[in-house]
């Protein structure tokens, strides 16, 4: 089969695509894990990389994917039994509860329709009901990937705070990170959860904690079975400048890379820009006609977007015209929305006229397809784009 000319535009919403600077930094010499060179490797990225977290406390890095973080922040922090209160925001939040549930927890977890985030009112709820503080930890998703809907995490905060409540707080920002402002010492996060192969650019293999002296305190007490993804070894290990067993060395490279390019657009900069490129993927769909998944006006996702398609159009189909055509990778809908919603990956290394391709992309296969749209969409996002 010849290879299609041009680049492929891979707008799922992660892996994302990866800036030439970063594929560069990556295919420098693996060097000794256990050397000197290495250990001020360890202590530039891990210094580097708090600042993305909002953070000044530690934040370990796994070679994992952000499944495997998931999971450490759970094991690391809960014993078996402990009750947890979760929240059914889609796809993400499902696989995890699941995978609390594997791991012997008690999972409440407050039914959603897939098109809201996390309900504050029903957090301040369901904890001041907990006379006992028998729930040890609310679970939330800040960037449900599979909606396109982002949770108010500080929201989520106060009204903890609100019910006087001591539970833990960990958070999943694997499509928020280095996208979306969050901010872990601020809102008061106990462990966040995230990966490279999202907002960090980073091809997938690193997963990351950053973690709360609460959490490490809790880590003390916790019961549940951890070996691999135990923080105790890794911390004291980061402190000599290594890791305990062999990190992803060249990932890291990519890292570094990725983090000096986030630092020199500066943060702020960064998520305006994705919170721009929301705005005018919105004006498209709302110039074709067509719906987003998400509801609220405060909650719609500056990483993605999830576009409903009318009844009797298929999403897959449609993904597979637009990939066979135009070269372009779509999200696909998942779980309960397979079929029926596709997603447009707007995170990363990515500009207007990136945005423009992308958008008359789909545009373009929209019409393939046979959906009846409006042909405003892109003139509408390209509007948004030239406003400064
Ligand atoms: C991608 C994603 C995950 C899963 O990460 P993997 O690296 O595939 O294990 C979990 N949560 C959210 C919100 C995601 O977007």
């Amino acid at each position: 089969m010849a290879q299609p000319i041009g680049r492929h535009f891979l707008q799922i919403p992660g892996p994302t695509n990866v800036p030439d600077r970063v594929l560069r930094a990556m295919s420098a010499p693996t060097i000794d894990h256990r050397g000197p060179e290495f250990a001020a490797l360890t202590r530039e990225v891990l210094s580097a990389v708090r600042p993305v977290f909002g953070t000044s406390g530690p934040v370990l890095i796994y070679p994992s994917s952000g499944t495997g973080a998931w999971e450490a922040a759970l094991v690391n922090t809960l014993s078996p039994g402990d009750r947890v209160l979760a929240f059914e925001t889609g796809h993400f939040a499902t696989l995890w509860r699941e995978m609390a549930e594997n791991l012997g927890l008690r999972v409440d977890f407050m039914p959603g329709d897939w098109r809201r985030g996390v309900d504050p009112e029903v957090v301040r709820q369901r904890l001041a009901d907990d006379a006992d503080h028998e729930i040890k930890a609310v679970c939330a998703v800040h960037n449900e990937t599979s909606t396109a809907v982002t949770s108010r995490i500080e929201e989520v905060r106060r009204a903890i705070d609100d019910a006087a409540h001591p539970a833990l707080l960990l958070v999943d920002t694997i499509s928020s990170l280095g996208s979306v402002d969050f901010r872990h010492d601020e809102w008061g996060v106990d462990v966040t959860i995230s990966c490279s192969q999202k907002g960090l650019m980073l091809p997938p293999g690193l997963g990351f904690n950053a973690i709360s002296e609460k959490a490490l305190r809790a880590r003390e007490s916790a019961t549940l079975p951890r070996s691999y993804w135990d923080w105790g070894p890794i911390l004291a290990a980061n402190e000599r400048g290594f890791f305990h067993s062999t990190p992803a060395t060249n990932l890291l490279y990519g890292l570094l890379e990725a983090l000096r390019m986030l630092e020199e657009e500066g943060l702020p900069e960064v998520f305006r820009r994705h919170r721009r490129h929301a705005a005018a993927t919105r004006a498209a769909v709302r110039g074709w006609g067509l719906e987003t998944l998400c509801l609220d006006e405060r909650e719609h996702s500056p990483a993605l977007t999830a576009v409903l398609l009318p009844q009797g159009h298929d999403a897959d189909a449609f993904r597979g015209l637009v990939l066979n055509r135009f070269n372009m990778s779509l999200g696909a809908g998942l779980g309960k929305l397979a079929g029926t919603v596709f997603r447009i990956g707007h995170l990363g290394d990515f500009n207007d006229v990136s945005l423009a391709g992308t958008l008359s992309g789909v545009q373009m296969g929209l019409e393939l397809a046979g959906v009846p749209i409006d042909q405003g969409g892109i003139t509408a996002a390209l509007r948004v784009l030239e406003e400064a």
